[in-house]
C-alpha cells in the first residue's frame, strides 16, 4: 500500500451556494453519512460559514486517508441522497487539505497490519483518531477494521467527555478524576467488560491503557497489584494479561 493510504487526511470541504440557508439544511446529516460509509474518522464534525467568503459553507473533518478524500463523491448512497442537493451549488464541493496540528505533531499513520498480536485501547481526546492502537506497528487501527467497534466507540466518547470535565477543574473534577483513574470506577469497569466480551469472541487481547494523573512508571497492576509484563512500547510500559490493563508511564 502506498504511503498516502497510511495517513489520516484532515481536510475542509467547501460548498459554494447561492442559498446558504438551504444548503445548511441540505448538509445537516452529511458528515454522519460520510462517517457511516467509512470515509472519515469521526462524526459529527464542525460545520461553519466561511470567514473570508460569503455564500460559502465549510465542513472540517478527517478522511481516513487521501484516497478516500477523492472517492466519496462516487459512493452510490452519496449520489442517491446528495447529488440533487449538490447540483444546486455554484460549483461541485471542493476538498482542500487542512493540516491538523495533533496529527502532524505525532506523524499519525494508520495501521495496515494483517493481524494484531494485541490491541491497546487508548482513548484520544481532542483528535478524530480511533481509540485503538496496534500492538505490532503501534499506529492507530481504523475503527471499521475492528469487529463490533461501536460499543468501544460509544464508551470512548463518554471517556473523553469525562476527561474534559476533569480538565475544566472545579465542579465535578474530583468525580471525573475517580472515574478516570480508579480501576473500579463505573467507566473503567465498563471498559474491561467490553474487552472481556471482545476477547471471548475474537481471541485477541485488548489492553486498556488506564489514565494516570501523574507519571508513575512502577510495575504494579492497578487491579491485581501483581507485576505486569513489559510491552514493546514507550508507553504504557507494562501490561497485565489477566486483568487486560496497560499501565506505567
Ligand atoms: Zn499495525
Ligand atoms: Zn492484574
Amino acid at each position: 500500500m502506498s504511503e498516502k493510504n497510511e495517513k489520516p487526511y484532515p481536510a475542509i470541504i467547501i460548498f459554494k451556494s447561492k442559498n446558504i440557508k438551504e444548503t445548511t439544511d441540505d448538509l445537516l446529516s452529511f458528515s454522519t453519512s460520510l462517517y457511516q460509509y467509512g470515509y472519515i474518522l469521526k462524526s459529527p464534525m464542525e460545520m461553519r460559514y466561511s470567514y473570508t467568503h460569503e455564500n460559502q459553507i465549510e465542513i472540517i473533518l478527517t478522511f481516513i486517508d487521501e484516497e478516500h478524500s477523492k472517492l466519496w463523491l462516487d459512493h452510490p448512497e452519496i449520489i442517491k441522497y446528495y447529488q440533487n442537493r449538490f447540483s444546486k451549488l455554484i460549483e461541485p464541493p471542493q476538498v482542500i487539505f487542512y493540516p491538523d496540528a495533533y496529527l502532524e505533531a505525532d506523524d499519525e499513520r494508520n495501521c495496515i497490519c494483517k493481524s494484531w498480536p494485541f490491541i491497546l485501547l487508548s482513548p484520544e481526546p481532542f483528535t478524530d483518531l480511533s481509540p485503538f492502537k496496534c500492538g505490532k506497528c503501534l499506529n492507530h487501527i481504523l475503527l471499521n477494521k475492528i469487529p463490533e467497534a461501536i460499543q468501544f466507540e460509544e464508551w470512548s466518547v463518554i471517556h473523553n467527555h469525562i476527561y474534559e470535565i476533569w480538565l475544566a477543574s472545579g465542579l465535578l473534577e474530583k468525580w471525573a478524576e475517580k472515574q478516570l483513574g480508579k480501576y473500579k470506577s463505573e467507566l473503567n469497569k465498563n471498559a474491561v467488560k467490553l474487552i472481556k466480551r471482545f476477547y471471548k469472541k475474537n481471541r485477541i487481547h485488548i489492553y486498556y491503557q488506564i489514565w494516570q494523573k501523574e507519571y508513575d512508571n512502577k510495575n504494579i497492576c492497578p487491579s491485581c497489584e501483581k507485576k505486569g509484563k513489559e510491552t514493546n512500547m514507550k508507553k504504557p510500559l507494562y501490561a497485565c494479561k489477566k486483568c487486560f490493563l496497560a499501565f506505567g508511564y
